[in-house]
């Protein structure tokens, strides 16, 4: 046999696991919800989008019960097998935000900041073993023309300007003709960890959180939301706050939904209803859940 097709064989062989998430210290699956729960807010999606808003939402107001459901494993998806860079710019770098938000840029370039910062003193705050380490960036240059756009950067306040000698100091590749290094605008962390830390942190706030519970639907009446996942139920209540999808209702209750489609990677089939009366509503589908609120 060649040594490519031992090498194919390898690969062949090999079973594709997310690098992070693979790791000792993984957390035990958490039970998935039975039956019918009420909170105050109903989290939907344990990646980064869902936790957060289950920590802030828990610290703002211990009072108020949460749920969070995952339809899979916490960090399982994009928040667990992503590159763990964990950058302050909101607009993708320096050049691409004064470009395309010159009014707002300052604002932009100081509220990622505080952001980035936040995001620091919380892992410091809920003792997070992340592997959070404030890095910096090193844009480089590898081509001549490249150099000039890094110095005139370093000259606009963006970063220290490396020359060749001092950039292969860093970083000794042959390639790099100059650096510009942003010391204080990214981090580095273990995404995995990350969103476990984030997800123990919740608990020990009070957070409930259930694994393996796909919601199916949502809807709302005058009383509440009703969330509807795979064999369970969950209430929530007051205010009404959103990010990738979001249920509100007239009256009292919350629901964020932090997940995109479905755990399956298809598209969420749009509820059908067989409605009777506000109280009976109900969808087709797998599960028996509601998520109302008082
Ligand atoms: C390969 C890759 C590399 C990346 N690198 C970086 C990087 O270096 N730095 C960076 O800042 N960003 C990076 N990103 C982007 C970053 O990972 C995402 O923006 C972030 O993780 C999104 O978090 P989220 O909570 O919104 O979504 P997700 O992490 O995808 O979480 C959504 C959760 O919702 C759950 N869910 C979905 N449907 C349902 C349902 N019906 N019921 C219940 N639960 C449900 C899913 O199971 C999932 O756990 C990268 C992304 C990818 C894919």
């Amino acid at each position: 046999m060649t040594r490519e097709e031992q090498f194919s064989r390898l690969v062949m062989a090999a079973e594709p696991r997310p690098f992070w998430l693979d790791q000792p210290g993984a957390p035990p699956a958490r039970e998935p919800l039975r039956g019918t729960a009420a909170a105050d807010l109903v989290v939907i999606g344990g990646g980064f989008t869902g936790l957060w808003t289950a920590l802030l939402a828990k610290e703002s107001d211990p009072e108020r019960s949460v749920v969070l459901v995952e339809g899979h494993r916490v960090g399982w998806a994009a928040s667990g097998r992503n590159g763990g860079f964990c950058d302050a710019s909101l607009t993708h770098g320096t050049a691409n935000g004064r470009k395309r938000f010159p009014a707002e840029f300052a604002t932009l370039q100081r509220l990622g900041a505080e952001n980035l910062d936040a995001i620091q003193i919380a892992v410091d705050r809920h003792d997070i073993d992340c592997e959070f380490e404030r890095t910096g960036s090193i844009a480089v240059a590898t081509e001549e023309y490249q150099v000039d756009g890094l110095r005139a950067a370093a000259d606009n306040g963006d970063g220290i300007f490396l020359d060749t000698a001092v950039m292969r100091t860093e970083v000794h590749s042959p390639t790099y003709l100059a650096g510009l290094w942003d010391q204080q605008g990214a981090a580095m962390v273990q995404p995995a960890r990350l969103a476990w830390g984030l997800a123990a942190a919740c608990e020990r706030l009070g957070v409930r959180i259930c694994e393996g519970t796909p919601v199916t639907g949502l809807a709302g009446d005058a009383d509440g939301v009703t969330v509807r996942a795979t064999s369970s139920t969950t209430t929530g209540s007051p205010e009404t706050t959103g990010s990738c999808g979001v249920a509100t209702t007239p009256s009292t209750t919350s629901v964020v939904a932090s997940a995109p489609p479905t755990t399956s990677g298809r598209p969420p089939s749009p509820p059908s209803r067989r409605t009777s009366s506000p109280r009976s509503r109900s969808w087709k589908g797998s599960g028996s859940a509601t998520a109302g609120a008082a």
